[in-house]
C-alpha cells in the first residue's frame, strides 16, 4: 500500500479512462466522485496537516494515529477513496474470480464466495446514513465483513482493507438511485482480485 515517505498526500491516478467503468459506475460518477469529492477530501487532508506535527506521515498512519473529528474524517476518506478508486478495471479486463487460495479463506469465512457477496450487499443495504463495507482481514489472514460509518476505515482498528463499498450516496445515486444493492451486486463486475489480494497481509 501507500510508501511512509510521501511528503504530500495526492489523489491515486486512475489506471482506466473515466468512462471505462460504465455502466457499472458512469463517467459522469466517476467526474463527481474521483474529480470532485475524492480530490476535496484531499485537498482538505492537505490543508488541515500543513505545519503540524502530522505533515509528512504516510496516510495508513494518519489514519491510525489522528484524533477523532474534521482531520481524522479527512484522512479516513482520502485512504477509502484511494482504496476504492484503485480496486477497480474495466469488466473486460477485471479478475472477477479470487484465486484458489484466496477462495479458502472466503470459503473458511463465510461458506462461500456467494455468500460473501450477498453479505457484502445486505451490509450495505442496512448501512444508516453514509459510511462503507469492507472485506477486510486480520493479521492472520482471517477475513470479516465490517461497516464503518462516515470516514471510518479498518486500518483505524487493525484490519486490512481488501474490498470497500462506498454507501455514500455520491457513489451510486446518479446512476442507480435507490438501488442499493442493486448496485453493489454489480461492483463485483469490475472488482479485480489480483488487485484485493495485493492487500492481504504478507
Ligand atoms: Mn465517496
Amino acid at each position: 500500500m501507500t510508501s511512509c515517505v510521501l511528503a504530500k498526500i495526492v489523489i491515486a491516478a486512475l489506471p482506466y479512462a473515466t468512462d471505462a467503468l460504465a455502466p457499472v459506475i458512469s463517467e459522469e460518477t466517476i467526474n463527481y466522485h474521483y474529480g470532485k469529492h475524492y480530490q476535496t477530501y484531499v485537498d482538505n487532508l492537505n490543508a488541515k496537516i500543513e505545519n503540524t506535527e502530522w505533515e509528512g506521515m504516510c496516510l495508513e498512519e494518519l489514519v491510525k494515529n489522528v484524533p477523532e473529528g474534521p482531520l481524522f474524517n479527512n484522512a479516513g476518506q482520502a485512504l477509502n477513496h484511494q482504496l476504492y478508486f484503485l480496486q477497480f478495471r474495466p469488466e473486460s479486463q477485471a479478475k472477477t474470480e479470487p484465486s484458489e487460495k484466496m477462495r479458502q479463506k472466503i470459503d473458511e469465512a463465510f461458506g462461500s464466495v456467494e455468500k460473501m457477496k450477498q453479505t457484502m450487499s445486505q451490509s450495505a443495504g442496512a448501512l444508516f446514513g453514509s459510511g462503507w463495507v469492507w472485506l477486510e482481514s486480520d493479521d492472520a489472514g482471517k477475513l470479516s465483513i465490517s461497516l464503518y460509518a462516515n470516514g471510518d476505515n479498518p486500518v483505524r482498528h487493525n484490519r486490512h482493507p481488501l474490498v470497500g463499498v462506498d454507501v455514500w450516496e455520491h457513489a451510486y445515486y446518479l446512476d442507480w438511485q435507490n438501488r442499493r444493492t442493486a448496485h453493489v451486486d454489480a461492483l463485483w463486475k469490475i472488482i479485480d482480485w489480483s488487485v484485493v489480494e495485493e492487500r492481504m497481509p504478507k
